[in-house]
């Protein structure tokens, strides 16, 4: 075949002339061996999962086959040869048949640091994060001269190399390769020593914490196949026939936003992405070629359509130019706000989404990514601007100015020597108490704020986020001490809290901290009484930066926080108190996330005031969750992120890269257009959603999240927390909107306003919040609780909650420790009347055929079970296997207690919820069906109106297409509109693609 021909043709002659550059070279230089395999005492040589094997080699006919699995990620070998001065690069081989990608970390450890890792455990040479792993042969090229340690402190003695570890790293282990080759080169490496390789291989070059990632040609020197280059020309031809349709159609006037995004992924189908290493490869290019041509061929005959007059505009009064589809934005500086909006220049909810890029073609989709600034006002400046704030002189000067007693991370004030990036690795751990830092603070913030603010597009400055603060200095202790004096008054009234014999507030001692949590036997009642003030005193240092830039500029909105740490054991040593940052701190409620909507559901719920709600740095996990947020009720955000360039330092930040990484089809990318222009375009019909108030509420119990054992605050979540998330997804498919009321909400009395309150697993509780429960439910509310709830207060003393509400738990069963891992297994047990441990394996409950209650199925548990006994009338729902009651509804005044002695499996506890919602009212206008039955799980489905207009809106996160009948309670339906892709739909059955969004209005 005449192109076949010329292919290999054009390869040989690429690859002859490779063979003359090489032999063009003065001389050949030396290369040493370090192991190739080929010997049968090779495998002997390394530690860890290594077998030679003759499966693969890119030199000799062996290599080693690797295999690692948790416990055993690394290979290691210390019998090499030490000597590594006479050459300048470390080349090696490795070879993966798994289709995802995975990254390789290599050290290298020189006879100072080769056991230990040195003083700081870190002098030795890594690449961690930075040798990317495709299918195929990768080759791999580390520059020797110099090798510098970790640490940043010295370079590796190549005389006495000890030890080569290759590990995995951000991998899913087990993970099994072939390395081959290992050799050290100085100058132009010979042809017996050099791999064998193909020209599209990926070649890594390390050189001083920075890497390059190429093929072994020029991009376009990579072989096509002729079917991929016909490809290739089609969808070419198809992007310049669908720009010359959109400079017509904007001849006439037509709108053409929609379908220039696919000139954006053509571009990136076609000159971006195909010059990437792992996109340059014949599988890859048909699947982006095959897209462009489509997508661009698609567009094209939407327009033409247009032009031709056979797809109508609609109607409009033929005397008034009618206005652009999307509006532009107006300036971003000084837009008011309304409720949870910012608004425009038409007074209508502005829905913002820029991205994380210095793109300016992009703007045309995007909002300006100088919406926001973060001034890094709470330290006086950040990682990278310390250098050039007062706060660094005074850290050098005075030695007040330096944090004490804690070893975890600096919460950015402002940097330690683990943080990313900056000038030095150097420890800038800075204590707000004192006065020299709070001096050069007020001072960095007379002289930045100004020009800061001198931004036209500045919609929201961040004091900073990502917080968090804890302190032992002299300074914090009495201001402890005070703070103790203010809460009891006496020390009498204190010592009773805490079991302690105190004669004054002067002579308690703070309880310390080690490896970033309070040491084991910690007094947890006074341990919660410090958590609790460093959350205070950290909350009025912010409001007191604030107080400063509010004398600059008394209106730009500000805001800070920390929102991650809510949902985190560590909370307690974070000094972030986020509830009382959004109440009065924040102008704009600040939420960082990209995946569940659980958390800025609960950032809005905190505010007892609507705000709008933004992310400054969205990392979207998956290009699905954008849209989902919006309904939600965030309304500014600024993605993370679209780089000029792919990353040199880290391939995680290339794998959040929408335009190179791997795991952004071309298609997701143009989902993302299409989602930012419809966020923009049905702005009032999204924010409809925000608006509708919900009836059930989840309790966010501060007091859960604080008092905890002290091994807890490392974890990254907590059985309360686990509940608590356990709950909102149980709740999340029943067609209503829930949301979250706080322990301080409570207090003040907003339980009236919801008809459901779940209780998810909290143990501690103040009694004064427990007494408005308990009022509320007597009043003729509703509260279903779960274990282990209500057996505490807020310093750990029993409590008689259960007591009051009819309960007596005669005996609990938890998992066997290991059965559920480590958190179940550290679960603390100090109040329990009787422990046993139950098999692991979960329980069915029994239905007891309670009216109302015959839907529910059976039932299955999954960890704390309670055998309980109750006073009074209940009725009793479910049944454990041997009788007794499981979950039962007791009457509570005009109310309702609904008491589940175990925790139930997530799909079994929505069932539990669906029948709860259905007796207790809640409104919902509008309920899917599965088409075909089954339960809706992973169809998020919400009501609202807007005007006499009826929405809903359908999230389908599932895998697989959903149909679904939609049942209206209000009235019939004729039919819908479904408002994104202007389709009518007749009747009542719609389709939603896995996992996508559709807004409807009901006609
Ligand atoms: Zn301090």
């Amino acid at each position: 075949m005449r192109t076949g021909k010329r292919f290999s043709i054009g390869r040989w002659l690429v690859l002859s002339s490779l063979w003359l550059w090489a032999a063009s070279q003065a001389q050949v230089g030396r290369t040493l061996v370090l192991d190739d395999f080929e010997s049968t005492d090779s495998a002997k040589k390394w530690e860890g999962g290594v077998q030679l094997s003759q499966e693969r080699s890119t030199h000799g006919t062996h290599s080693a086959l690797v295999r690692l699995e948790p416990g055993h990620s690394q290979i290691s070998t210390t019998k090499l040869p030490q000597d590594w001065r006479n050459y300048n690069r470390l080349l090696f081989d490795i070879y993966c048949d798994s289709e995802t990608m995975s990254v390789a970390a290599l050290r290298i450890y020189d006879s100072i640091g080769a056991d230990s890792g040195g003083p700081n455990g870190d002098d030795y040479y890594e690449a961690r994060g930075k040798i990317l792993i495709q299918k195929g042969w990768n080759h791999v090229e580390v520059k020797l001269q110099p090798l510098r340690a970790a640490s940043d402190e010295r370079d590796l003695s190549l005389e006495h190399i000890r030890r080569l570890v290759i590990s995995a790293d951000r991998t899913r282990l087990p993970w099994t390769f072939y390395l081959d080759n290992v050799r050290l080169v100085a100058g132009q490496e010979g042809r017996e020593t050099a791999s064998r390789a193909q020209l599209q291989d990926p070649v890594t070059v390390l050189e001083n914490g920075r890497f390059t990632m190429r093929q072994g040609v020029r991009a376009e020197d990579v072989p096509e196949s002729a079917a991929v280059n016909a490809l290739r020309k089609e969808a070419q031809k198809q992007a310049d026939l669908l720009r010359e349709t959109i400079r017509a159609a904007q001849l006439q006037g037509l709108e053409t936003i929609y379908q220039e995004r696919h000139l954006v992924t053509s571009d990136i189908g076609l000159q971006i992405r195909p010059r990437l290493a792992w996109y340059n490869n014949d599988e890859k290019k048909h699947e982006m070629f095959s897209y462009v041509a489509e997508s661009c061929r698609r567009g094209r005959r939407e327009l033409e359509d247009k032009i031709q007059g056979s797809d109508r505009l609609p109607e409009a009064d033929d005397t008034q130019v009618s206005e652009p589809l999307i509006r532009p934005l107006p300036r971003l500086k000084g837009r008011p706000i309304s409720g949870s909006y910012f608004l425009d220049d038409r007074n209508e909810p502005m829905m913002i989404v820029s991205l994380h890029s210095p793109s300016q073609v992009l703007q045309r989709f995007f909002a300006t990514p100088y919406q926001h600034i973060e001034s890094y006002t709470v330290g006086g400046g950040s990682r990278w601007s310390v250098y050039d704030s007062p706060v660094y002189a005074a850290f050098q000067k005075w030695p007040d100015t330096h944090r004490v007693g804690w070893d975890g991370w600096c919460g950015h004030l402002i940097r330690d020597v683990n943080s990313m990036a900056g000038k030095k690795r150097e420890n800038i751990v800075i204590c707000l108490e004192s006065p020299h830092i709070k001096e050069a603070v007020k001072e960095y913030i007379q002289t930045n704020i100004p020009k800061f603010h001198a931004n036209p597009e500045l919609l929201y400055d961040i004091e900073a986020y990502e917080l968090m603060y804890i302190c032992y200095c002299e300074r914090s202790q009495r201001m402890f001490h005070e703070w103790l004096g203010k809460k009891y008054g006496a020390v009498e009234r204190a010592n009773e809290k805490w079991s302690t014999s105190y004669k004054s507030f002067g002579e308690v001692v703070p309880p310390p901290v080690k490896d970033s949590k309070p040491l084991p036997g910690t007094n947890r009642a006074l341990w919660y009484d410090w958590a609790r003030f460093n959350q205070d005193r950290f909350t009025d240092y912010l409001l007191w930066v604030r107080s400063l830039i509010r004398e600059i500029d008394p209106k730009t909105p500000l805001t800070a926080g920390g929102s991650s740490s809510m949902l985190a054991g560590r909370t307690g040593t974070t000094g972030i108190d986020e509830e009382r940052i959004v109440n009065e701190l924040d102008d704009v409620i600040l939420h960082e996330g990209g995946e569940s909507t659980l958390g800025l559901d609960l950032q809005l719920a905190l505010s007892e005031k609507k705000k709008p709600l933004a992310d400054p740095e969205m990392y979207l996990d998956s290009v699905q969750h954008l849209l989902p947020h919006f309904l939600h009720g965030k309304s500014v955000v600024q993605l993370f992120h679209w780089p000029a360039q792919p990353s040199s330092e880290l391939h995680a930040l290339t794998a959040s890269s929408l335009a190179h990484s791997w795991k952004y089809p071309l298609a997701d990318v143009g989902d993302l257009l299409r989602t930012a222009l419809d966020v923009r375009r049905l702005n009032q019909e999204i924010a409809a959603f925000s608006n509708v108030p919900a009836e059930v509420a989840i309790l966010y119990s501060q007091t859960a999240t604080l008092q905890l054992p002290p091994e807890m605050l490392t974890w990254q979540t907590t059985p309360y927390l686990a509940e608590l998330e356990k709950t909102y997804t149980a709740s999340q498919y029943l067609d209503a909107k829930v949301t979250f009321v706080t322990e301080r909400q409570i207090s003040k009395g907003w339980l009236n306003r919801y008809k459901l309150l779940l209780v998810p697993g909290v143990r501690n509780i103040p009694g004064a919040v427990f007494d408005k429960i308990s009022e509320y439910a007597s009043q003729g509310g509703r509260v279903l609780v779960v274990p282990e709830s209500f057996l505490g207060d807020e310093y750990n003393r029993s409590a008689d909650y259960l007591a009051r509400l009819g309960i007596t738990v005669r005996e609990t069963q938890r998992p066997k420790p290991g059965g559920l891992g480590a958190m179940v297994q550290g679960y603390d047990q100090s109040f329990s009347q009787a422990a046993t441990f139950a098999d692991s394996a979960p329980q069915q409950l029994m239905t007891a055929g309670a009216e109302g209650f015959e839907p529910i199925g059976e039932l299955k548990t999954g960890g704390v079970r309670q055998i309980f006994e109750m006073k009074g009338n209940a009725k009793i729902l479910a049944r454990y296997t041997h009788g007794e009651p499981a979950i039962v509804q007791m009457p509570a005044g005009k109310g309702l207690i609904y008491y589940s002695g175990s925790l139930l499996e997530e799909r079994s506890y929505a069932r539990l919820l669906e029948t709860v919602f259905r007796e207790a009212g809640i409104t919902r206008p509008v309920r899917m069906r599965m088409v075909g039955g089954g339960d809706s799980r992973n169809i998020e489905a919400r009501f609202a109106p807007l005007g006499s207009r009826k929405l809903f809106y359908v999230v389908n996160y599932s895998p697989a297409p959903a149909r679904l009948a939609v049942d209206s309670a209000a009235a019939r339906v004729s039919h819908l509109l479904e408002l994104r892709g202007g389709k009518e739909i007749r009747g009542v059955e719609i389709t939603v693609p896995a996992h996508q969004t559709a807004i409807y209005e009901m006609f």
